[in-house]
């Protein structure tokens, strides 16, 4: 048998939020490499007599290495297993999948990535974002928050005047930070920002805020997702609550009435 490894992405969380391919995959899987932030419903799609390895760098038992997880990869792949490197959201997004791939390519172990839906995707479908509300914003951009701390490559200002929605993925707390560059590089202080935790899952907690404000919110649970920007405004839910929706009966009579559905229905019917 030809070994093979399979990059996939295994979704924000929600177990159904997989894709048909991704479990396709996993259940044929020999070995699984995972990720921390890739809970137990999961991995329990792999069949049962396939190898686990948590190769999480936070809460996996040993402090693995880059090197050494591409070493199993290739490794395993070798022996003629199907390896599954499982990964939280896509793969391809701060994944360090090219690293993964680089290894495979130089080793000849045939690959193919699978994506997966982004913790962006995932956490404003929750909080009910509209990511690029044509009202007021063109253009979405996805960054790493941690290099608001460590040495700062980010051109906050070519940010902000882009007018894209901003998803800071790996804020960690340092919300007085983040909030302190966007001002720095001309953001108002009125922009809406939401802090979306454990997105998707059982546990999620979304809090909205604004940029002046940001320093304050409350530290949730990670991981933590932060989306800045005028679409935010269109958020769900407001500090931690989510409203119960009751049906406006008299709405409803007033502006749909039954019998117009049946005229617009005939036009556009397929089938
Ligand atoms: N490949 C992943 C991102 C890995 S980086 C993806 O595409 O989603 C890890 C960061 O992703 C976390 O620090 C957090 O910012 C974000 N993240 C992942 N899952 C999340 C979730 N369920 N809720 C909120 N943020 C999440």
């Amino acid at each position: 048998m030809k070994g093979k490894v399979y990059l996939v992405g295994a979704g924000p969380g929600d177990p159904e939020l997989l894709t048909l391919k991704a479990a396709r995959v996993l259940k044929n899987a020999d070995a699984v490499l995972h990720d921390d932030l890739v809970g137990p419903q999961i991995l329990d799609f792999a069949p049962p007599h396939a190898q686990r390895y948590n190769v999480g760098k936070r809460c996996g038992k040993t402090n693995i290495t880059q090197a050494e997880i591409n070493f199993l990869m290739v490794r395993l792949a070798s022996l003629g297993l199907r390896v599954v490197r499982l990964k939280g959201g896509d793969p391809l997004v701060f994944g360090r999948a090219a690293e993964e791939i680089a290894a495979l390519r130089q080793a000849g172990i045939e690959f193919e990535v699978v994506p997966g839906i982004t913790a962006a995707l995932g956490a404003c479908a929750s909080a009910e974002i509209p990511l690029t509300d044509r009202r007021s914003s063109h253009a979405l951009i996805f960054l790493a928050g941690h290099h608001a701390v460590e040495k700062d490559p980010t051109n906050w200002q070519a940010l902000v005047s882009s007018g894209a929605t901003l998803v800071i993925y790996m804020p960690g707390y340092q919300y007085g930070k983040i909030s302190t560059k966007l001002r720095a590089a001309g953001l108002a202080v009125e922009t809406p920002c939401a802090v979306v935790s454990r997105a998707t899952t059982t546990d999620e907690q979304v809090f909205t805020t604004d940029l002046e404000n940001l320093p304050g919110a409350p530290q949730l649970a990670a991981p933590t997702l932060l989306v800045i920007g005028e679409v935010v405004r269109h958020a769900a839910h407001n500090a931690l609550l989510k409203q119960p929706i009751s049906r406006n009966s008299e709405f409803l009579q007033q502006n749909f009435p039954v019998g117009s559905v049946h005229s617009i229905l005939d036009e556009g019917r397929t089938a």
